[in-house]
């Protein structure tokens, strides 16, 4: 969970911008968690703890009121409704990785990542890119290689991933749907062959970059493990009590 987490603070400062040089520091004074990394704990929580999608969500959003939550979602979770909205927006790919972690077969991750999708973004899109992030954490993390992930994500979602990264840098644009974020993100963590190269990769795309290097830094995490001076600053950045659970998580998948 902690690439994930790394990669949403390393993204956190170049959303809105020209993608930065190539050797920018990848961690700076303002890098910040955001509500990418929110998210994504309240998914461990649940599956630690038993809660239920739709509160853990809620709570996330109402407890952090500072941050820039995306209009639908902060009208849902204000609501008393809770019935889901229909998104295919990124946000149901950026909090699933969890799931990954904590599933022991190819068709639990397919299902649970739909069901964390599900109370928000029910639509086809929403779920699919939740349930293609879920499962290359998953296969990564079960030792699959480059080629094996790639096939799976083809034949199991649709997703091709048929732009390499030397096309991406010109035609990607940013987005905040599943269906323009998930796809490149998959691409660099697979021809990448480091956590810190996913990284670069990442912040070099016209991308939403924080939720772009979240969901490729959690499968970059199971694919290559988190360097050790990325794990430092990424939770000297994180409040203890986010530290916590992080902990709590790994133990429980390790
Ligand atoms: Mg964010």
């Amino acid at each position: 969970m902690l690439g994930a987490i790394a990669g949403d603070m390393i993204g956190s400062i170049h959303e809105f911008c020209a993608p930065p040089p190539d050797d920018v520091p990848l961690f700076q004074p303002d890098s910040h968690f955001t509500d990418d990394t929110l998210l994504t704990l309240a998914t461990a929580r649940c599956l630690l703890d038993g809660e239920g999608y739709t509160k853990a969500y809620r709570r996330a959003c109402l407890e952090n009121p500072e941050q820039a939550w995306g209009l639908r979602f902060n009208a849902w979770a204000q609501s008393n409704n809770s019935e889901p909205y229909n998104s295919l927006g990124n946000g149901s790919a950026m909090r699933v990785s969890p799931v990954g972690w904590w599933m022991n077969s190819e068709n639990e991750v397919l299902a649970e990542a739909e069901r964390s999708a599900s109370v928000t973004h029910n639509h086809p899109e929403g779920i699919r890119g939740a349930q293609a992030t879920a499962l290359a954490v998953y296969l990564a993390r079960q030792g699959a290689d480059a080629a094996t992930i790639r096939g799976r994500i083809a034949t199991e979602l649709g997703y091709h991933l048929s732009e390499p990264y030397r096309e991406l840098i010109y035609s990607c644009r940013y987005n905040e749907v599943c269906e323009g974020t998930v796809p490149p993100a998959l691409t660099i963590v697979l021809e990448a062959d480091s956590f810190e190269q996913v990284m670069r990769m990442a912040l070099s795309l016209d991308a939403d970059t924080d939720t772009l290097a979240c969901i490729a830094g959690a499968v970059a995490e199971a694919r290559f493990g988190v360097p050790s001076w990325i794990e430092r600053e990424t939770r000297r950045r994180l409040p203890q009590e986010h530290l916590a659970l992080v902990d709590r998580f790994r133990k429980a998948v390790s």
